[in-house]
């Protein structure tokens, strides 16, 4: 696994499965060796709120087209409706664990960039299916 490097960004994506469809860390880690060659976030958080850690913290996730170097990967179950459309489903569970793991990143590396997938240049997706800055800004609520 390659080495992740100095950590500046800390991207979050949604999983986009459908909203309340109780997918495991486990089961989106085999969807991405499948499709990737390799497990893409650092973590999942699951609908009940639990954070799974899914690749170590030094090692290169494979989340944000080349822009994986000192990239971490937060990825929350769900993030579209019934017929797929791009949705903010988190649950107040996860909501709640996302925050707390920004603001350790945070606190663990002054000047962290977070950000959403989407606001990546040239990403045309809706992940993670809503505004990361406006919910920062606003205080991560839950
Ligand atoms: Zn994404």
């Amino acid at each position: 696994m390659a080495d992740l490097g100095p950590v500046r960004f800390l991207t979050v994506h949604c999983a986009a499965t459908p909203e309340g469809r109780a997918v495991s860390a486990a089961e989106i880690s085999r969807w991405d060796r499948e499709k990737f060659g390799q497990v893409s976030y650092h973590w999942v958080i699951e609908l009940n709120g639990k954070a799974v850690r899914t690749l170590g913290e030094h090692e290169k996730g494979a989340h944000v087209g080349k822009a994986n170097t000192g990239n971490i990967g937060i990825c929350y179950v769900g993030g579209v409706d019934a017929s797929g459309k791009p949705k903010d489903t988190r649950t107040a569970a996860q909501k709640k664990q996302l925050a707390t793991l920004i603001r350790t990143y945070q606190a663990r590396y002054p000047g962290i960039v977070v950000r959403g997938h989407r606001d990546w240049p040239g990403v045309a997706k809706a992940c993670p299916s809503f505004d990361v800055a406006a919910w920062i800004a606003a205080g991560m609520p839950s």
